[in-house]
């Protein structure tokens, strides 16, 4: 029987998601609904001390904002399920809930000599590397140096017994095998084979908090979530042969999940992994959403920034991954049925902060006006601005193809609103000169009297009959009009400008850059 398709995202709430995160999570999800199975999102908190709040919520309100909904996990309110239903039987979603579950699996390799019980304090282990490394080696625990260590493999039955009960910071230990080959098959990067005496003897259970740690609980879940695939970030790699021995250990090889482990994302120069500094030095975000970390310290989001979900999720899925063709815009229906484990790259892609930007002024085009028109009211109600929507409506058909972000409509189109306050001295001294201003004045009379209907086209022509029929300099006059309107030589056209702010408006303007310039 075809085994059905359930991955997970089993994000660590210590921080807001990197866009890489966010990448992982994608293609996660697009692997899953490309087969009609599962998403699922699990919270790997075991390790309290990198707990950070507000981290979890974070984590999901930036998938939802994306538009990556897990079909477990999470309910119809954003949060964490806890209690099991039929929608949600592998409940609960956070390891932490789930923290009685996981002791009896790590006894479990104890009894089947795969772990033992280490009672080495940390101070004691310290001292040891510290000791190893003054005769310049280095202290791995493993098949070396067990043997002199404190644990049940050298202490006796009884002295074990003892320990275990008095003492409350033993640990469990997987008992890396010696000199053995762990043979395993990454679907993105083929066969990889590791000797595991580069190993270590991983902590998998911790008697302090009598939780797990990473290793353990996520095999122990993916196990009992029937995770038919793990999909996550090339990081965890060296930890693959830990988990194909666990899986061996435990006798669960048969339903072991099949492994991909995705690049890095790079810095825009390629050299090492893209981080939140590079953002910051250069100007863009690495995060979806704004985060203000406990500190107070901000960190910007593609949201904030303006993004579009849509140009978000369309940019990165393509860093990293191409659909064998030229096509680069991909709602994400459109990348669920297109998108493949097999065109996913081997190498770390290149982040390119400009072509993150030209997603967003794609999406911007294909948005509708009236979207954009929406979005663009509070920006002017801000700015103090009261227009009708009819009125911004117009604005924005005329001026969406000049912007990437829907906050460039005010930079762009701010004097179709209110009349400029000053006039940008380069352009004053280039073009407001007494032969060209006495010219555009005069076509400014014509422009005053214009008695027809103001449509553009009717209009544009008049004008400029007016000026080609004296041989006046066209160029040069329309700058001078422009400077007058927009306060600068560049805008758009003085015909469109006019039949939006009207012939009163544009008398009102020309006085005033006669009284201030002339
Ligand atoms: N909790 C791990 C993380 O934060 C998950 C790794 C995995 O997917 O196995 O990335």
């Amino acid at each position: 029987m075809e085994r059905r398709t359930r991955v997970r995202f089993a994000p660590s709430p210590t921080g807001p998601l990197h866009m890489g995160g966010v990448r992982t999570a994608l293609y996660n999800y697009l692997y899953a609904k490309q087969r009609g199975g599962d998403f699922i999102l699990r919270i790997e908190d075991t390790d309290s001390h990198r707990f950070v709040p507000g981290a979890e919520e974070y984590i999901i309100e930036a998938l939802s904002w994306c538009g990556i909904r897990p079909d477990e996990g999470v309910d119809e309110q954003g949060k964490v399920v806890s209690e099991r239903s039929e929608k949600h039987p592998h409940a609960p979603y956070r390891q932490s809930e789930r923290k009685p579950i996981y002791r009896q699996y790590a006894e479990q390799l104890v009894k089947g000599g795969y772990a033992y019980y280490a009672f080495d304090s940390a101070e004691e282990l310290a001292a040891m590397r510290a000791e190893m490394e003054g005769k310049g080696q280095t202290f791995i625990y493993n098949y070396a140096t067990r043997g002199q260590l404190r644990n049940s493999l050298t202490l006796s039955e009884e002295e074990c017994a003892r320990l275990l009960e008095e003492k409350n910071d033993w640990t469990i230990r997987f008992k890396m095998p010696e000199n053995r080959v762990v043979a395993m098959d990454d679907m993105i990067r083929g066969h990889v084979e590791v000797n595991t005496n580069t190993l270590d003897d991983k902590v998998l259970w911790k008697k302090a908090d009598c939780l797990p740690t990473y290793h353990l609980a996520n095999i122990v879940d993916d196990h009992l979530m029937e995770i038919s695939e793990v999909i996550r970030g090339e990081e965890w790699l060296p930890s693959l042969p830990l988990h194909y021995l666990l899986y061996e250990a435990f006798g669960w090889q048969d339903s072991m999940p099949r492994f991909a482990h995705l690049s890095l994302l790079l810095k825009p120069d390629g050299k090492g992994k893209l981080s939140k500094r590079d953002g910051d030095k250069m100007g863009f975000p690495v995060f979806p959403l704004k985060w203000v970390n406990p500190e107070g310290e901000v960190s910007r989001g593609y949201r904030e920034d303006g993004y579009f979900p849509e140009a978000f999720v369309n940019l990165l899925a393509m860093l990293g991954w191409n659909p064998g063709d030229e096509r680069e815009l991909f709602s994400l229906e459109e990348l669920v049925e297109a998108f493949s484990i097999e065109r996913i790259v081997k190498s770390g892609a290149r982040f390119n902060p400009d072509k993150a930007k030209w997603y967003n002024k794609e999406y911007l085009r294909k948005r509708d006006d009236e979207s954009l028109c929406e979005d663009f009211m509070p920006i002017l109600a801000e700015k103090g601005v009261q227009a009708d929507k009819d009125y911004v409506l117009r604005v924005v058909k005329l001026i969406k193809e000049r912007a990437t972000f829907v906050q460039d409509f005010w930079s762009i189109a701010s004097y179709l609103f209110v009349a400029p306050t000053d006039y940008a001295e380069k352009d004053v001294a280039k073009f407001w000169k007494e032969e060209n201003y006495s010219l555009a004045l005069q076509v400014a009379d014509f422009i005053s009297s214009y008695d027809k209907a103001l449509i553009k086209e009717e209009f544009e022509v008049a004008v400029e009959e007016f000026i080609r029929s004296r041989e006046w300099p066209m160029g040069k006059v329309m700058n001078c009009l422009r400077l007058a309107l927009v306060g600068a030589s560049s805008g758009l056209g003085i015909a469109d400008i006019v039949c939006l702010i009207g012939l009163e408006e544009f008398s009102r303007r020309v006085a005033a850059a006669k009284a201030t310039l002339c």
